[in-house]
């Protein structure tokens, strides 16, 4: 089969395309043939060596497609049924092994770009305003990145729960499709933007920062905070966050800072089953919509990756074997 693989750190050009033996269901696995493959973030991440993986890999977590074949021990998923997931290592690739108790079926309608890039970024989304912060009917938020795969989702998802969102962006492009959201106010980053969302919210500060960017908006979501508010620092796009003494929590509002991950959030299958269900009821009724900026053929995941480190996409992106 047709994969991806990387066999040393590097920048976007380590992503090789290559011919590998077929994997096989083990035990509690089936093998899916993949329709469309996630790319999130996270897989720069694991590229450039700031998450640690044994050499040589197969980069990617996130696809949707038909399963294939069922291992020994899978009870609930048959051959012929569509699935996504988000936590299967090696979704790079035609063929994928992966746990049935990651596989999610996918609702009739969903097409597979979407499909194949709603629940990563979705679930996200979701544990964020559901659980690290539980943006309540009132509150005004700021999430950066606001055009960004998760970004588009999280704006979407808090603005149904009567939530106010203040983004920021990079570009009118990505103004316009945050406000498409339902962003309510869009601001560009800067040395100012604390005092932009001070003047926003009467001066109080927002009651939570939802910051996927990290090195670069870390003081400014930190100043931008009210009283007893909440910092969700869920990634790094443009670097981690150095060392960081606590005490400063306190003169600035009593603040609460916390670094969430996705798989503390879908521990249990009924964990996993209430936010992808979640995620995809929403998205086959039409209450969210997952924007797929752009799709890649499966050999030029490089460029997807160029793509979406040079922050030239929007929203979601996809390669297509
Ligand atoms: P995005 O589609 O949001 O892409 C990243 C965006 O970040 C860019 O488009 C860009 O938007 C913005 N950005 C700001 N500064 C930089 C920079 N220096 N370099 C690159 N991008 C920059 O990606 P994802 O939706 O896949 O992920 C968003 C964040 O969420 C990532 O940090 C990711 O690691 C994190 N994440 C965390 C999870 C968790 O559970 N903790 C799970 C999933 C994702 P603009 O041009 O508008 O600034």
């Amino acid at each position: 089969m047709r994969a991806i693989e990387v066999a040393q750190h590097g920048g976007p050009d380590v992503l090789t395309p290559v011919d590998v033996p077929d994997p096989v269901a083990g035990p509690g696995d089936v093998l899916v043939r993949t329709d469309a493959i996630g790319v999130n973030f996270i897989d720069t991440y694991f590229r450039t060596g700031l998450y640690g993986t044994a050499l040589p890999y197969v980069p990617g977590s996130e696809g949707t497609g038909t399963v294939v074949a069922v291992g020994e021990d899978v009870v609930d998923l048959t051959v012929g049924q569509r699935v996504a997931w988000a936590d299967a290592p090696g979704s790079y690739a035609e063929l994928v092994r992966v746990p049935a108790r990651v596989a999610v079926p996918v609702p009739d309608g969903v097409p597979a770009p979407q499909a194949a890039s709603a629940l990563l970024q979705g679930m996200t989304a979701h544990y964020l305003v559901e659980s690290t912060y539980a943006a309540q009917p009132g509150d005004t938020i700021l999430v950066h990145a606001g055009a960004g795969g998760v970004g588009l989702l999280l704006t979407q998802l808090a603005v149904a729960r009567g939530v106010r969102v203040i983004t920021t962006v990079s570009s009118d492009e990505k103004e316009e499709l945050s406000r498409g959201a339902g962003a309510a106010e869009v601001l560009r980053y800067g040395d100012d933007l604390p005092e932009q969302v001070r003047a926003l919210t009467g001066g109080d500060g927002v009651a939570a920062v939802y910051d996927g960017v990290g090195a670069a908006t870390f003081e400014a979501s930190l100043a931008s905070l009210r009283i007893r508010g909440t910092l969700a620092l869920f990634g790094a796009a443009s670097g981690p966050v150095p060392p960081f003494d606590l005490q400063r929590l306190n003169p600035a509002g009593s603040l609460f800072v916390t670094r969430p991950t996705l798989a503390h959030h879908v521990r249990t299958r009924d964990e996993l089953l209430w936010r992808a269900g979640d995620v995809f009821t929403a998205l086959a009724g039409g209450a969210l919509h997952v924007r797929v900026g752009a799709t890649y053929p499966l050999d030029e995941a490089a460029r997807a990756h160029s793509d979406l480190a040079g922050r030239r996409t929007t929203g979601s992106i996809v390669l297509l074997p």
